[in-house]
């Protein structure tokens, strides 16, 4: 719908307005024509009503005037009764309707004859005097109804009066005088007045001002006025007169013969209920009109106001709009479809201080920097026919500016486009400052190598075009060896320069072949596309070679080696995430088989890892469902072959894994952290069991517990010790820890404190392994240990293998002359038993003696023992 204005909205106020007035008026001309018609038709109507009244009336009185005159010819009044007048009489009243009585009276008014049973009736008192014909109405008891008596003189044949005929009328009703005026329109009044002002009969009856007219005249000032009426005979006159309460219209003939004022009259009020009648659907229509237009103009006048007010926020937002182009800090170009400028807010700079100016007509895409659209015009215009809107941004090959182009379509009604907006902003700031944020997500800052974030998609790249090319890629996973160690001794910002310089050598290595990345701390990453296996070994061998080389920094001489983990696409790895899971399984191998070397990812270090991952989440709830226990091994004199002691072994019966290997489940403990819990578990067992051992023995036996590295450095182990001793109330001298030579070798310096103190408790120390961990034996003074365990593996060859003879033989001298003990592990013959004799070892482990046994085995093992020994000879 067409919005209605504020204009449109008065004109329709004034045109309303203007109707309205116009209704009113006509109504008010209708009111007054149709009053004036009302009132017209009154007269018009009252005139030959009364004309026809007169004649009725006339004719009826002189017909029954006649009538009687004729009757009273006809009789000669007697005194005897006459049956002949009674028939008569009776078939005058018959003929005559209007008759109610009928009677002959003699001179003094007695009845002669009569019809009927009216016999009492004064006939003369009704009469004013002896000459009147028409006597006074009245109503008599017995009849019920006004009744107008008329009488006629009888004269005998001489000419004297010798009664009279009277006859009673009937004046209103059926066979009434007045039938016919009754039966006239209702609302009509209507009466025959004396000239002295009696009335005679009024019709309606029952209205308030006729009721008692037969004892009622009318006032003189209406006697007055009818007689003015009806000055001239033939002429009638109608006018208003206002008789005591009411407004009549009222038209009068005079009847000479009788002297009767015969009088119609219309009451005002009915004049005007009619007027009511006529004009009250006029009204109505105008009313109605009035209403519905007072609607109308309201709904219009509250549109004009809505419109009015958006037209004035639409004008304040064109208003806004325009000044928003101008000053925008964006350049907005409106073109034809044919590029030709129509509008440009010049707001572009060139780069310097001046402003790009364009000018309306020019074509856009000639002028820089639109003209780096030239090649796009095709697909702005795909875009914008399908009413998307365009958007690019491009940079001049020889300039440093970057612009943003949004270009939108303007259409017509038929969805045709006719215009082209185009906002242009340089975005040179934001394009630097996406560089920068973009190198800081995904490059290293300290290296300046792709971050792990970085690499990720470079591995996903490199995968991708790998697959379209069919080439194989292998990451190169990279750990440096010990870095935690340099950057503990040498301080972090050594151990920074070290990782710049370890980036360098990296890069250096892979050159173009590959990709270096950086992946956290001392973890680098180097991905290659290859054709053969031996493309990457050859890089893999190139960076161990180059990582060997010394480092020099703030003038020392450091020596850095590497691990590596390899995995290759697609045979191990056909995704990213699962590749680099891969390569550090293999890192992970590298580092177990002593660091410095690079390992292949395989089916077998998977499998081992899984294993691993198993071990280490069900370990972690293994003592707490019971299923640790301890078993234990003699060690016996070598000497004499009786038991000295001995070492507590732990056992894991695992319900998932089954039997699981010591080696196995101490280094997962130790990996997840649950090393101490299980160290404290292996403390109390062995002490408790030693004092219970005890009883079968005559010597004081000694209990050796072990110890893990991680025990050592990461826990309280000396609280817990001596809490042990304390709830156990275990004889210090008796308790001695055993630590793996190897671990020991290489954390000599940290662990050097821890075990002093544990000196000081009284417990004794004890080298594990020893042999394993190539240690020289020069290093052992340094070690406040009191015994030395030989390994197994020198113990097994021992009787075959002179070096390995002569290598125990060595180091059993060698600890005496500094005061230790030698403990000989895994003697599971006679001969090694008698060579370890010959060199003089002190103390001996192995199957030969007992395996490792359960407490219960143990107990029955020492009872047995203290029965018959049977190490006896
Ligand atoms: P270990 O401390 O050197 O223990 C000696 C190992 O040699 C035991 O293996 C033992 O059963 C085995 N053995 C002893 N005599 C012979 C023999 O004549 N022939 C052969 N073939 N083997 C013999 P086990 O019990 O499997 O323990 C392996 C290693 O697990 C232990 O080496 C020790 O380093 C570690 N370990 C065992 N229990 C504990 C513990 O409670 N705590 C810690 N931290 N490590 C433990
Ligand atoms: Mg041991
Ligand atoms: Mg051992």
């Amino acid at each position: 719908m067409k919005e209605i204005n504020g204009k449109t909205a008065r004109w329709f106020k004034l045109l309303y307005g203007l109707l309205s007035l116009l209704m009113l008026l006509a109504l008010f001309a209708f009111s007054y024509a149709t009053w004036s018609n009302v009132k017209q038709q009154a007269y018009e109507s009252l005139t030959p009503h009364n004309q026809s009244l007169t004649s009725v009336v006339k004719r009826f009185f002189i017909h029954q005037e006649a009538l009687l005159g004729e009757l009273a010819e006809s009789i000669t009044v007697s005194s005897s009764r006459d049956s002949i007048i009674q028939t008569r009489l009776n078939d005058v009243l018959r003929a005559t309707p209007q008759m109610r009585v009928l009677a002959v009276l003699d001179t003094q008014g007695s009845i002669v004859a009569t019809t009927g049973n009216i016999h009492t009736l004064e006939w003369l008192d009704l009469f004013d005097n002896d000459e009147s014909t028409i006597g006074r109405p009245f109503r008599p008891t017995f009849v019920g109804e006004n009744i107008l008596p008329v009488r006629k003189v009888i004269t005998n044949s001489s000419g004297v009066k010798t009664g009279y005929v009277v006859a009673a009328y009937r004046l209103l009703g059926n066979d009434a005088i007045w039938q016919e005026a009754e039966e006239a329109e209702s609302k009509r009044r209507s009466m025959i007045i004396g000239d002295d002002g009696r009335v005679y009969i009024s019709y309606p009856e029952s209205d308030t001002f006729w009721q008692s007219f037969v004892s009622l005249k009318v006032e003189d000032e209406f006697l007055n006025t009818l007689s003015e009426l009806t000055q001239k005979a033939g002429e009638w006159h109608t006018r208003d007169v206002q008789y005591q309460d009411e407004q009549l219209l009222v038209t009068a003939s005079f009847i000479q013969d009788y002297r009767f004022y015969i009088v119609s009259g219309i009451q005002s009020a009915d004049l005007f209920s009619r007027w009511l009648e006529r004009m009250k659907y006029v009204a109505l229509a105008v009313l109605i009109f009035l209403i519905v237009g007072l609607v109308v103009f309201r709904i219009i006048l509250t549109r004009a106001a809505r419109f009015e007010s958006a037209r004035n926020v639409a004008e304040h937002n064109v208003f806004k709009l325009s000044r928003a182009i101008e000053q925008s800090p964006s350049s907005v170009i409106v073109t034809d479809e044919y590029w030709l400028i129509e509008y440009a807010n010049n707001r572009l700079s060139d780069g310097t201080e001046s402003l790009i100016k364009l000018d309306s007509g020019q074509v856009l895409l000639e002028h820089f920097p639109h003209s780096l659209l030239k090649t796009d015009v095709a697909a702005i215009s795909e875009n914008l026919l399908h009413g998307t809107n365009w958007y690019g941004e491009r940079r001049a090959k020889e300039q440093k500016q970057w612009f943003s182009f949004s270009i939108s379509g303007m259409t017509n009604d038929a969805g045709h486009v006719t215009n082209h907006v185009i906002v242009t902003q340089d975005i040179t700031e934001r394009k630097q400052v996406e560089v920068r944020l973009f190198k800081q997500a995904n490059y290293d800052a300290l290296t300046g190598l792709p971050n792990r974030r970085r690499t990720n998609e470079l591995l996903t790249e490199t995968l991708k075009t790998a697959w379209q090319e069919n080439k194989r890629v292998a990451v190169l996973y990279m750990d440096v060896d010990n870095f935690k160690q340099i950057n503990d001794t040498f301080g972090h910002m050594l151990g920074d320069q070290m990782l710049q310089l370890i980036a360098v050598r990296l890069q250096q290595a892979v050159a173009d072949s590959g990709t270096a990345c950086h992946m956290s701390g001392d973890e680098f990453l180097v991905s290659i596309v290859f054709d053969a296996e031996q493309e990457v070994v050859d890089l893999a061998d190139n960076i161990m070679s180059v990582m060997k080389q010394p480092v020099l920094l703030e003038g020392k001489k450091l020596f850095i080696s590497v691990s590596i983990g390899i995995s290759r696409y697609p045979e191990d790895s056909a995704d990213v995430s699962n590749l680099l899971k891969h390569a550090d399984i293999a890192l992970y191998e590298s580092k177990n088989q002593g660091r410095r070397c690079y390992s292949f990812f395989s089916q077998e270090l998977d499998d081992k890892n899984k294993r691993k991952v198993e071990l280490e989440s069900e370990i972690r709830n293994a003592l707490a469902n019971k299923e640790l226990f301890m078993v234990y091994q003699t060690k016996n004199r070598i000497s004499s072959g009786e038991v000295y002691g001995f070492e507590a072994l732990m056992r894991w019966q695992s319900p998932r894994l089954g039997f699981v290997s010591p080696e196995e489940f101490i280094s997962a403990a130790e990996e997840i952290g649950v090393i101490d819990q299980l160290g404290e578990f292996a403390l109390y067992e062995a002490c408790r069991d030693l004092q219970k051992f005890q009883f079968h023995a005559t010597q004081p036996l000694a209990m050796a517990v072990n110890v893990s590295m991680s025990q050592l450095t990461n826990s309280d182990i000396v609280g817990t010790v001596r809490k042990v001793l304390q709830d156990t109330g275990l004889n210090p001298s008796v308790l001695e820890l055993e630590i793996t030579e190897s671990m020991l070798a290489q954390r000599l310096e940290e662990v050097q404190p821890v075990l002093n103190e544990l000196l000081s408790l009284g417990v004794s120390l004890s080298i594990d392994d020893f042999g394993t961990g190539y240690s020289s034996l020069s290093y052992l003074t340094r070690f406040p240990v009191s015994a030395l365990k030989i390994d197994r593996c020198f113990i097994m060859d021992m009787v075959d293998n002179r070096s390995d003879a002569t290598l125990t033989h060595t180091v059993i001298t060698m600890a005496h002359k500094l005061g230790l003990k030698v403990v000989a592990e895994g003697i599971e013959d006679e001969d090694q038993l008698a060579l370890l004799r010959v060199y003089g070892c002190d103390l001996g482990q192995g199957y030969y003696f007992t395996k490792p046994l359960t407490y219960d085995q143990m107990t029955a093992h020492l009872k047995s023992q203290q029965e018959t020994p049977d190490w006896a000879i």
